[in-house]
């Protein structure tokens, strides 16, 4: 029996029923799927595209603010917004404008302009860390940021928590089984050992973290502030703290990933809890929607950057190659929507219309667990919030995969599509954006309501 307390051959009848629905409801959708399988690997132009609950792509025709349609004309409203990327509404006004600003004037010249200088400056300020790094995907930032930590320690670890997400670094592609860390499963094409050079331990465990950095050989720690990518899981209070604490203590790096945690406020976790990290990362939402990412860091960490750089630049001749950077890091376009989003879009105001949208969700969905029920909990994150199948939120990476119930979420969310409400997929999280309106999560609420009504009366 799953955790859930739902049993699975409900689950499936009723997701057949869901499945036979889709299928009825799209089909033009339908078409494109059967056309895109003769060029596109998959069907999909991204093979993750494939992961959804649906039985076949849904294709989109548009998307604006809260709202997306799909290519049969169905309107849906947005809460996983492209996981994150799209967390300030889709095509915000101001970077409608920005892009076609730019559009005309310049894409991208391996050059900087004062954009840079002014999403820099916004930077520091916003987040209390001095200096910037520009690059186009949360992914390289953490890959740069990892390189840098590697050559400022002159260690060679990783360390992360099991069960994080940080992008496809290969660093981060790791798990902890029985104190093991081992390759997480799934990875296709990998040849290195990970296992040599990163290090995982159980989030919240601040006596495996201390052994884990004990070993004297970690150059920095890897981390989410509350983990949002196995399920959430929140830090247990001065958690947090320790982990600053025990960096400090042995001489590792403490690099703060913002990417998803930015939903807490305009200045993330590293803001309103006051965190102290070395380095922070961030993309996804940072130029609403377009493909920017950034690291910053601190005054220390600038000194012995430089340092590192002159090092490498004594031990090679010509032009070296740092292994960080790409072409099109840092692009034009990408700095001047970065600078609108941060002055216009993702703004306090912006969060203080997200922020008690995304509590009344929370509050609808303990509304609907007590109804029910269902041993299920609730987990809360500023705009962001999520139900997993365990009675209490989990305390671990390990506690909130042991919660998971794939299928059930996947019907539920197959469900909620089938009547226009997207949530992120692969669990079972919610972000609300400045576009939001109350009725909208009324609607979110009441037709969870009615699809638990359905299932529960479902004979196992
Ligand atoms: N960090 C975190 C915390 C993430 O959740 C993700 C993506 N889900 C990334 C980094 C990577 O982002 P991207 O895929 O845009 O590189």
């Amino acid at each position: 029996m799953f955790q859930s307390g739902i049993n699975d051959k409900a689950v499936e009848t009723f997701a057949a029923r869901e499945r036979e629905v889709f299928l009825q409801r799209n089909p033009k959708s339908i078409e494109l799927a059967k056309r895109a399988r003769k060029s596109l690997f998959g069907g999909v132009p991204m093979h993750w595209m494939n992961d959804w609950s649906m039985p076949s792509s849904l294709f989109v025709s548009r998307a604006k603010g809260a709202r997306f349609y799909d290519v049969d004309g169905h309107e849906y409203i947005d809460f996983c917004l492209g996981d994150t990327g799209s967390m300030f509404g889709h095509s915000p006004d101001p970077i409608a404008k920005a892009l076609a600003e730019q559009g005309a004037n310049g894409l991208t010249t391996m050059l900087p302009g004062e954009d840079a200088i002014i999403a820099g400056e916004l930077l520091a300020e916003r987040f209390g860390l001095p200096f910037w790094q520009m690059a186009t995907t949360a992914t390289d930032a953490n890959r740069f940021v990892i390189r840098w930590a590697r050559a400022i320690t002159n260690r060679k670890v990783l360390l992360v928590f099991d069960g994080c997400y940080h992008g496809t670094v290969d660093d981060v592609m790791v798990r902890c089984k029985e104190g093991r860390t081992v390759h997480r499963g799934g990875l296709i094409g990998q040849a290195r050992n990970l296992a040599k050079t990163s290090r995982a331990v159980p989030f919240n465990d601040v006596v495996a973290l201390e052994t884990a950095l004990a070993k004297g050989d970690v150059a920095a720690i890897l981390c989410e502030p509350a983990m949002t990518n196995i399920g959430m899981v929140l830090p247990e209070p001065g958690f947090m703290d320790k982990v600053r604490e025990l960096s400090k203590k042995y001489g590792s790096l403490l690099i703060i990933d913002e990417t998803h945690t930015i939903s807490t406020g305009p200045g993330g976790c590293t803001r309103a809890w006051n965190l102290k990290p070395d380095f922070i990362t961030l993309g996804k939402p940072i130029a609403g929607g377009v493909p920017c990412s950034v690291y910053g860091c601190s005054h220390e960490m600038a000194q012995a950057m430089r340092l590192a750089q002159q090092h490498a630049s004594e031990t090679s001749s010509g032009h070296g190659h740092s292994g960080m950077g790409t072409t099109l890091s840092a692009n034009a376009l990408a700095m001047h929507c970065m600078r609108v989003n941060l002055e216009e879009v993702m703004t306090q105001a912006a969060y203080e219309h997200m922020l008690p949208l995304a509590a009344r969700l929370a509050d609808g969905l303990r509304g609907l667990v007590s109804k029910h029920g269902l041993n299920w909990s609730v987990t809360e994150l500023g705009a962001r919030c999520e139900f997993q199948f365990c009675a209490t939120s989990p305390k671990t990476g390990a506690e909130a995969e042991a919660a998971f119930h794939d299928s059930l979420q996947m019907a539920l969310h197959l469900y909620l599509i089938n009547r226009g409400i997207l949530i992120t997929p692969f669990h079972n999280m919610t972000l609300c954006t400045p576009e939001t309106t109350a009725a909208d999560v009324d609607k979110l609420i009441t037709t969870l309501d009615a699809g638990l009504s359905e299932l529960l009366v479902i004979p196992g």
